[in-house]
């Protein structure tokens, strides 16, 4: 039996929750829940100046609202730092690590002499081999005592085999003359005693896998799975950055875009399962692999966004989609919806979510059960209700005073009047519409009769042939 999978997210709190961490979440995510293993949040809060409450709280919020659930309590970094200290020590003791006395100024005279000798600027600490009888009472660093010769290689799933030679590496400071662990040590500590088996993170990191790999190595721990993941490009292929639009996923809840189509798109950004595009959870948490993502940096794309939500919002229950269109006023600061405007919403939903790209659309086409009479028309609906429209309107009423309230029926009814003024049905839609709805974008008009009812139907005709 293979052991139960660990991962983890770690993100430094810079007060929102970036796209690209939200990604590196969400495999990290699905990797460990469709092994049935352990999802854990780790906040590396050491900068004390960056890592406010507010800024760790809204990495939180990010993930808690695109669904992504961490296994116990977020691990704080800083809080863990005697335990990283108390590890150099560790290795000092077991001869891994060394006292280095060096100052600044020591370590600069070294690389003065290096560069004008035309030698590498890599600093070598003239204490990784002085013995302790020789040491002075003095403030120091603890270096990690890494090899000289030879090869750290990192075997990593999506990149393959990483090869840096050792000569390349300097004895990289454990933990600082003042006694704070440097962020090298402390990752490790952190993964080795939270029980992380893999290590899914941004490519950017991929540097520091070597000189991690050398301190797993030198506590004789084992290493993690490593996986370095391609970074997310705009969509002009270029690093993502703040030029491109949205970048923090806050952005993405006010434009609208449901958590399940986020999680969907972001699936597949940069992973790939055959030509499947749309996909649930579910069938995400079947498929993740470490194997299917891919070298090549992801580009965001808007219209496949767009695509995948349309398919999210098309496959939620009517219920659900009321319950994300109220997380969606509650985000955007908008006005709660009433109950009687519940109700109508949820009755309209089946009309209403039919090739909407995002909530906000739902909610565009949902002016018809959201108002009341006397209905605000636009200018579009207005200009709609010319004299003759407002004629046609007029004598389509008593039609419908009797009339079977079905879909076909209706459409006979309206045919029918239309027929008299030698007109298609298709031309009539604009003065229906702006009657029952008030703007020029809402469901069909015969929808919108089923929905609010015969007595609404004629009460709004009216309205609107009257105007
Ligand atoms: N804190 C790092 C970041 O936000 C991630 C470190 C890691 O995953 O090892 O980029």
């Amino acid at each position: 039996m293979t052991d139960p999978v660990v991962t983890r997210f770690a993100p430094s709190p810079t007060g929102f929750l970036h796209i690209g961490g939200a990604r590196t979440a969400l495999f990290n995510w699905l990797y460990a829940r469709g092994r049935g293993g352990t999802f854990l949040l780790r906040i590396e809060d050491t900068d004390r100046a960056r890592s406010t409450p507010e800024a760790t709280q809204a990495i939180l919020d990010g993930l808690t609202w695109l669904g992504l659930d961490w296994d116990g309590e977020p691990v704080s970094q800083a809080a863990r730092a005697p335990r990283h200290a108390e590890v150099a020590r560790e290795m000092l003791a077991r001869g891994h690590a060394y006292k280095c006395f060096s100052t600044q100024e020591d370590i600069q005279a070294f690389r003065d002499a290096a560069r004008a000798e035309g030698r590498s600027t890599l600093f070598l600490s003239p204490w990784r081999d002085t013995p302790e009888s020789q040491h002075p009472d003095a403030p120091h660093a603890i270096r990690l005592k890494a090899p000289r010769a030879g090869m750290t290689v990192i075997r990593d799933e999506v990149q393959g085999d990483v090869t840096i030679r050792n000569d390349q590496l300097d004895d990289m400071i454990l933990l600082r003359s003042d006694g704070t662990p440097t962020y090298m040590l402390a990752v490790v500590v952190d993964d080795h005693d939270m029980g992380v088996t893999h290590v899914i993170r941004g490519d950017d990191h991929l540097n520091n896998a070597a000189r991690q790999a050398q301190i797993f190595q030198a506590m004789g721990w084992a290493e993690p799975v490593w996986a370095h993941i391609p970074l997310i490009h705009g969509p002009d292929g270029k690093k993502l950055s703040k030029r491109h639009g949205a970048v923090g996923v806050t952005e993405y809840a006010a434009m609208g875009y449901p958590p399940a189509a986020m999680r969907n798109y972001l699936a597949r950004l940069g992973w790939s399962h055959g030509d499947d595009e749309l996909f649930t959870d579910a069938q995400a948490r079947d498929w993740f692999d470490l194997a299917g993502i891919g070298k090549s940096p992801a580009r965001l794309d808007f219209k496949k966004l767009d695509h995948v939500s349309a398919f999210h919002i098309g496959q939620m229950s009517d219920s659900d989609l009321l319950s994300e269109i109220e997380r969606f006023l509650d985000a955007t600061q908008q006005p709660g919806l009433s109950q009687v405007q519940k109700d109508r919403l949820h009755h309209a939903m089946y009309c209403l979510k039919d090739r909407a790209r995002s909530l906000p659309q739902i909610l565009e086409k949902a002016h018809f059960v959201l108002a009341n009479r006397p209905l605000d028309r636009d200018e579009k609906a207005r200009a709609a209700l010319t004299d003759v429209s407002r004629g046609i309107l007029a004598e389509l009423t008593p039609q419908l005073q009797n009339a079977s309230w079905s879909r076909e029926t209706l459409e006979a009814e309206v045919a029918q009047v239309a027929a008299r003024h030698d007109l298609k049905l298709g031309k009539l839609a604009p003065a229906l519409r702006a009657a029952l709805a008030g703007r020029a974008i809402s469901p069909s008009v015969f929808d919108m009769m089923l929905v609010i009812g015969r007595e609404e139907t004629i009460a709004r005709l009216t309205e609107a042939a009257d105007a």
